[in-house]
């Protein structure tokens, strides 16, 4: 089944010229990418080396094993000479929807969608109507059947709550499995 598009709001210059993402300040990182299941056996499938996914709790999906770069660690996949995701166009669905992010609310009773502020784009615009109107379609994306039947398959991929993150939505139904 193929998702629907996700579209991007943040010019590709202004991502190249930030050093927020795809770094991360431990080797053990919760916050690094999250492969679904599909993801990572299409990337496999390629000839990337399957020891660098671990599994997590779901079964289904893998978090990345960062490597060290300077002092800070950085995902495999990246290139900090040049910036670019050497898997660009197969990146997983937790970094094409970064600043955009899936996360328990602070009281576990539902997952919510937020926005990360730490991303400076974000913060910046998150006011403006262009913003604004992107959230909407972010939220048309998450709530489609195929994504969040890949979310809640692999749901590893739903965070924890965190505070730099603006929540805008609880996305429908998806605790239920959780308290069951
Ligand atoms: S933090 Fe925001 S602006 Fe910076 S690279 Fe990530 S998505 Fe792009
Ligand atoms: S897969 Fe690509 S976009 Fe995602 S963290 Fe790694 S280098 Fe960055």
């Amino acid at each position: 089944m193929s998702l629907q598009q996700l579209y991007q709001i943040i010019p590709t210059e202004v991502c190249l010229s930030c050093d927020v993402c795809c770094r991360f300040l431990n080797k053990d990182s919760h916050l690094a990418p999250i492969f679904t299941e599909n993801e990572t056996g299409r990337l496999v499938s390629k000839g990337i080396d399957r020891t660098l996914f671990k599994e997590q709790k779901d079964g289904k999906s893998s978090q990345i094993t960062l490597i060290p770069h300077e002092d800070y660690y950085i995902c495999p996949f990246f290139e900090p000479e040049t910036q670019h995701c050497k898997i660009y166009a197969s990146r997983p669905l937790d970094c094409r929807l970064y600043p955009f992010t899936i996360m328990f609310s602070q009281d576990r009773n539902s997952v919510v969608l937020g926005v990360d502020m730490l991303c400076p784009y974000s913060e910046e615009r998150y006011e403006s109507d262009s913003f604004q109107q992107f959230m909407r379609h972010v939220i048309d994306y998450v709530e489609s059947e195929d994504v969040r039947s890949q979310i809640l398959e692999n749901w590893s991929l739903i965070g924890e709550f965190q505070d730099t993150v603006k929540v805008f939505h609880t996305i429908r139904h998806a605790i239920e499995p959780f308290n069951t």
